[in-house]
């Protein structure tokens, strides 16, 4: 059979191109940076979504919905805020179109200028703040704990297929709080559910910590964030997680009275995850036969294949299994029984690989009079021929045992792609092989531009969980107080 799509050996970044043709996940649109999300896609966000809104409405948040337009002079307000952002921008001056005088076509009629140009929302604490201000007066409207499920636009220049688009969706929380502590707390609490989906969801370790004022968000007085590896060996930031401060509430004016009924200035944060993580889901666990998905965010769970050569056959096989596809339903996993004679069961198991269904049974005559099925999991891509009789409690224990097994594969492979480098030598031969590089770095915003200037590699992250360790920086000899991850990023 021919190879569906190249291997990652031979070249990543079309094998995960060609990967989210084959299984149907996505595909690019007419405009540059833009995608269609096709329905096997879209499913997985979907679980990805659901998942997440639970997670956050079980911390206190509720969801709302802001504008998709943003007045130009809103994002003027918060100075540094406009300075990130300005260049991506997508601008909307003009509300209608007209026929060309000279039968050319449709020009953009010039009466029709807007008095004050609009933004496409990149990002939403503009207009949110705008609106809280008519929100919050006293202490007793805080917290206000509130989240958008939304798209946004970034005219972003290098794209690339759902790890950075020009348009993407995303979840967007934004908080307001009484005190610096409460918002400070809010801000880990979110990153920590962020680093608690991707690995008990997505099976993806993450590293957390915080990034460099160098790679902060604009407008933000620390960004937290979680960074995974993915199978190239680069980093992928997954999610992000903001200490506004009072930066926003004072370039919008947003005030509460106190309990000493003095006027303060409310303490803000703001956190997202995008459609970035259908792209992490991929690069993470995916191989060379397709998709190999966790369980948990797998549309299909389990995919029956009934091997028949007439409708007699076919007819006793379906009387077997079909019991057992209510069973498996009643107990929540999602179960395909493809019976369709439009194409060979060799074929199907090459479709379900490629598309990442974790669990496969296949029955045949031989399976049927011995009471047996075949029984195969993707991610190992073993099989067993197994007793029918007790296959609900097997198959329940497999998506548990994959889910698990394909977590813990990534961080081995994490793991022995971690380097702890000393010298400056051993640092850029290091980087040309990819993986995370634990070195000490001096604190200056010039040594780290100096070392992506020469690498090409950047500081994920400064991690939570790094140990005060007395040491010189790896480029400048300067002294430094404990190791920090540097990579090449997506
Ligand atoms: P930010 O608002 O910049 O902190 O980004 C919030 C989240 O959106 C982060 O998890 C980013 O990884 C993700 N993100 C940022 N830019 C893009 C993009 N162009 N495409 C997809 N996801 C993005």
């Amino acid at each position: 059979m021919a190879k569906a799509i190249p291997s990652r050996s031979e070249n990543y970044s079309e094998w995960y191109n060609e990967l989210i043709k084959k299984a149907d996940l996505a595909e690019n649109s007419a405009v540059r940076g833009c995608m269609v999300i096709k329905p096997y896609g879209y499913s997985i966000w979907e679980k990805m979504q659901r998942a997440l809104d639970d997670m956050f409405k079980e911390t206190g948040h509720s969801n709302a919905y802001f504008p998709l337009f943003i007045p130009k002079s809103y994002l003027s307000k918060e100075a540094s805020h406009v300075e990130g952002f300005a260049k991506e921008c997508a601008v909307v001056t003009h509300y209608r179109l007209k026929n060309a005088e000279d039968g050319s076509g449709v020009i953009v009629d010039p009466e029709a200028k807007l008095e004050e140009e609009l933004i496409v929302r990149p990002t939403s604490e503009t207009v949110i703040w705008s609106t809280y201000k008519n929100w919050i007066q006293s202490y007793r409207d805080l917290p206000l704990l509130i989240n958008q499920w939304a798209n946004v636009v970034r005219w972003e220049m290098r794209t690339r297929i759902f790890l950075r688009t020009a348009e993407f969706l995303w979840q967007e929380g934004h908080t307001a709080h009484a005190t610096q502590a409460e918002a400070e707390a809010e801000t880990r609490q979110m990153l920590d559910v962020y680093a608690r989906f991707a690995e008990e969801w997505m099976s993806m370790p993450v590293v957390r910590g915080s990034k460099t004022p160098n790679e902060r968000f604009a407008g933000a007085e620390d960004t937290l964030c979680i960074e995974a590896m993915m199978q190239d060996g680069k980093a992928l930031q997954a999610g992000t997680s903001h200490f506004l401060g009072q930066n926003f509430a004072k370039a919008f004016d947003v005030q509460f009275l106190n309990k000493a009924n003095q006027q303060e200035f409310v303490w803000g944060t703001s956190w997202g995850v995008s459609t970035r993580l259908m792209g992490a889901l991929i690069m993470a666990h995916s191989d060379d036969d397709g998709l190999v998905l966790p369980p948990k965010l797998a549309p299909i769970q389990v995919v029956i294949v009934p091997i028949y050569r007439n409708e007699e056959q076919l007819a006793q096989l379906s009387e077997r299994i079909l019991p057992l596809v209510k069973d498996l339903r009643k107990a929540g996993i999602s179960v395909k029984f493809d019976d369709s004679d439009t194409n060979k069961p060799g074929w199907k198991f090459a479709e379900y690989e490629l598309r990442g269904v974790p669990v496969r049974l296949a029955m045949g005559m031989r399976d049927f009079e011995n009471g047996t099925v075949e029984i195969a999991r993707r991610d190992l891509k073993t099989k067993e021929t197994v007793p029918f009789e007790g296959i609900l409690e097997r198959i329940q224990a497999l998506l548990d045992d994959i889910q698990q097994s394909i977590y813990q594969k990534a961080l081995a492979f994490r793991q022995a792609n971690t380097f702890k480098v000393d010298t400056w030598d051993e640092f850029k031969e290091q980087i040309e092989k990819g993986g995370f590089i634990l070195a000490h770095w001096d604190g200056t915003s010039e040594t780290e531009e100096a070392i992506k200037e020469e690498t090409k590699a950047t500081i994920r992250c400064i991690p939570f969980d790094a140990a005060a360790e007395e040491g010189v920086c790896v480029f400048s000899g300067k002294p430094s107080t404990r190791r920090v991850v540097f990579a090449r990023a997506y």
